[in-house]
């Protein structure tokens, strides 16, 4: 027997690297006709580097002492930020002891207590909430460069930030550029991350809608809004934190690579390859296949 269309077109999108889980998933991909695209670990490569340790005056704390308790912190994590602080502590031997409590919340950080103390990491904007304090200047700086800041906080007290930075995919531009064409809007950026380093990735890849420092739950919003205005959205995450947004939305796309197992669980699709200009190429594949069954 041939195979029935969009059977065909699964089989061709796993050819092209992308775990499509159902004929159903592969005929809607065809109707999106609008994308909201996360920022880290899927704009950006997901292997982000610590660039900047910045212990704050008073805390009484060295570059090493100040990085050992983040990575205490973050290495139950399974965050690519969290990665990044473990790796930087493992490159300078620093030995990680084990902490006790540890919580996270998806889209602020994580905590933990270790030696008896409170160790918090995670988004300034959120840790400080509206707080003064010389370390908010300090993560603003490094935004301003395009780097994700982390607040450290010991028993609530801040004593330190670290600047992050990732890479932008090299398929970045080019897929955005893509998905323009094929939807007719450009993609809307919406991240957990920043405003200051959101806006700054925008420009290099040519998306002008910014949604930054959002929530969970505020990616699910923004995907609802955009989803009340008659668009059929697909949403491309790899986080923890885009989980509730990719069951959301129309289509749910997860980075496979580097994702995190909720979110590949939750996606219809998984792009297994790793590489961003797969989606618009699933898309034209799904439309090709609808032409063919209807
Ligand atoms: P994105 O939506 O860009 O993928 P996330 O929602 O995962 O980003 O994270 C948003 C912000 O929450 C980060 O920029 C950081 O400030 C904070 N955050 C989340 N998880 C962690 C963590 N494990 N360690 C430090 N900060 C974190
Ligand atoms: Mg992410």
């Amino acid at each position: 027997a041939t195979m029935p269309p969009l059977l065909s077109a699964i089989a061709n999108a796993g050819r092209h690297g992308v775990l499509v889980k159902s004929a159903v998933v592969m005929e809607r991909l065809g109707q999106v006709d609008a994308v909201a695209l996360d920022k880290t670990g899927t704009l950006t490569e997901g292997t982000p580097r610590v660039t900047d340790i910045r212990p704050s005056a008073g805390s009484g704390l060295g570059e090493e002492e100040l990085l050992g308790l983040a990575a205490t912190a973050e290495h139950p994590s399974e965050h690519p930020l969290a990665r990044a602080v473990v790796d930087a502590a493992r490159a300078r031997g620093l030995t990680i002891p084990s902490a006790e409590d540890f919580d996270s919340a998806p889209g602020t950080g994580v905590r933990a207590t270790v030696r008896g103390k409170t160790v918090a990491v995670g988004s300034p904007a959120r840790l400080l909430d509206g707080r003064a304090h010389p370390a908010a200047e300090t993560a603003a700086h490094l935004e301003t460069e395009g780097r994700t800041a982390v607040l450290v906080t010991l028993d609530g007290t801040p004593v330190g930030v670290l600047g992050i930075a990732d890479r932008l995919r090299e398929d970045a531009a080019g897929t955005v550029t893509a998905l323009t064409a094929l939807t007719g809007t450009a993609p809307v950026l919406v991240t957990g991350d920043n405003p200051r380093a959101a806006a700054r990735l925008a420009e290099e890849v040519g998306i002008t809608e910014v949604r930054a420092g959002l929530l969970p739950q505020d990616k699910v919003t923004a995907v609802r809004e955009l989803e009340q205005a008659g668009r059929k959205v697909l949403v491309v995450g790899d986080g923890v934190n885009d989980a509730p947004a990719l069951a959301a939305a129309h289509t749910g796309i997860a980075m496979g690579r580097a994702g995190s197992d909720l979110a590949l669980e939750t996606a219809d699709a998984v792009i297994v390859r790793d590489e961003l200009a797969t989606i618009p190429a699933v898309v034209a594949l799904s439309r090709r296949a609808r032409r063919l069954v209807v």
